[in-house]
């Protein structure tokens, strides 16, 4: 069991790719070790977790929120962890955003390991450091960025994952290959996602490839004052729409893409939109939806890349090179509602 070890600005975090949850017992010490789950990973999955001390929440969206941070300190108090405790997320993005917040802030800091159970979780929430949880209609208001100790990738999670979890994952996906890397784009418009998920080598082999794309953006610009910023293409209007509409993450990001193309082609002369869109769709994504765009954009005014009256907006140049732009609120107010997209 050897890790990929990559460094970050105040600490280094070992991979695990391809490993069994069984394993873990020789990373962490199980009596200092509190396992954060849901409900769900735990119902499929409850073999695993025998002799684990554990917390299970409910799951879904709606308790990464602040209540769930206090119930899970009060638990972990209850169970006596002090600073030497290990939390230890297992589960998708909501899960581990928790799990690496509550460490963060849990007598100053203890330590934390992730064992994302999603494909969005693998490919993407686990990594990075970016932890926190939503306020009302706001995304991600409150949070921290901090590593964790270890990923650990135990593929055996994603057996039970329900239809719908797939295609969110592939949002992720789809964003990092827009952004960074136009292969990866070409390998997607060939594949569908049961034509991956039939081909273990090639779903692993796409995992490990996105976790090592957004590794390495982050190791470049870990506190996001350069090129990390590319990581949020589709994020801002996704972010704006996911919470207010009940549209689970990938869901909101792809809507989120589909706008930012539009954008694109306006602004920078992005000609690519339509061969995108296809692929947004081929991964059972949607590309529009019915909003109240004032009441959007009310939202997106809180987004964290708002400096002042400016936004900076991830925009595409062309597939596999994304772009920050910075775009005056007014501006991108007019332009957005404007835009009619045709499905
Ligand atoms: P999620 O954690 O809500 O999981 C989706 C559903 O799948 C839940 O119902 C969960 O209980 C269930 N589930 C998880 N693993 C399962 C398994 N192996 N078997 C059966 N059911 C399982 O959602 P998600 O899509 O993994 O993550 C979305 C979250 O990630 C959002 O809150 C988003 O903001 C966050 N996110 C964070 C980052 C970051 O950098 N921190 C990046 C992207 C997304």
């Amino acid at each position: 069991m050897e890790p990929l070890n990559f460094k970050f600005s105040s600490t280094n975090v070992e991979y695990y790719f391809d490993v069994s949850f069984q394993q873990l017992n020789k990373l962490v010490d199980k009596k200092k070790t509190i396992v954060l789950t849901d409900d769900n990973v735990y119902e499929a999955h409850k073999e695993k977790f025998k002799d684990w001390e554990l917390i299970v929440i409910k799951p879904g969206e709606e308790n990464k929120i602040q209540s769930t941070v206090d119930e899970v300190i009060g638990l972990m108090i209850e169970m006596e962890a002090d600073r030497t405790t290990t939390l230890l997320g297992v589960g998708g993005g909501v899960i581990t955003d928790l799990t690496g917040y509550i460490a963060s802030i849990f007598m100053r800091g203890i330590s934390f390991g992730f064992v994302p159970t999603t494909l969005l979780g693998m490919v993407d929430a686990s990594v990075g450091g970016k932890n926190g949880v939503d306020v009302g209609v706001y995304k991600n208001m409150v949070g921290v960025i901090r590593q964790p100790k270890f990923l650990f990738y135990d593929y055996s999670f994603l057996n039970t994952l329900p239809e719908w979890v797939w295609s969110d994952g592939f949002a992720e996906i789809i964003k990092h290959a827009c952004i960074k890397d136009a292969v990866a784009f070409n390998q997607l418009e060939n594949e569908d996602i049961d034509s991956i998920r039939m081909k273990s080598s090639v779903l692993f082999g796409l995992i490990q490839r996105n976790v090592l794309l957004k590794t390495q953006i982050v190791q470049q610009d870990e506190f996001e004052k350069g090129d990390r910023k590319l990581l949020n293409f589709g994020h801002t209007l996704g972010h704006a729409i996911e919470t207010q509409y009940a549209l689970t993450h990938g869901q909101a990001v792809a809507i989120g893409m589909s706008y930012a193309l539009s954008l694109s082609e306006q602004l920078v002369g992005f000609q690519e939109s339509t061969k995108v869109r296809e692929v947004i769709q081929q991964y059972n994504l949607p590309v529009n939806g019915n909003f109240d765009m004032k009441k959007v954009l009310e939202i997106l005014k809180m987004d964290k890349k708002r400096v002042d009256k400016n936004m900076n907006f991830i925009l595409l140049e062309k597939i596999g090179k994304g772009e920050i732009k910075s775009i005056p609120l007014i501006q991108l107010n007019k332009m957005v509602q404007k835009i009619k997209i045709i499905d």
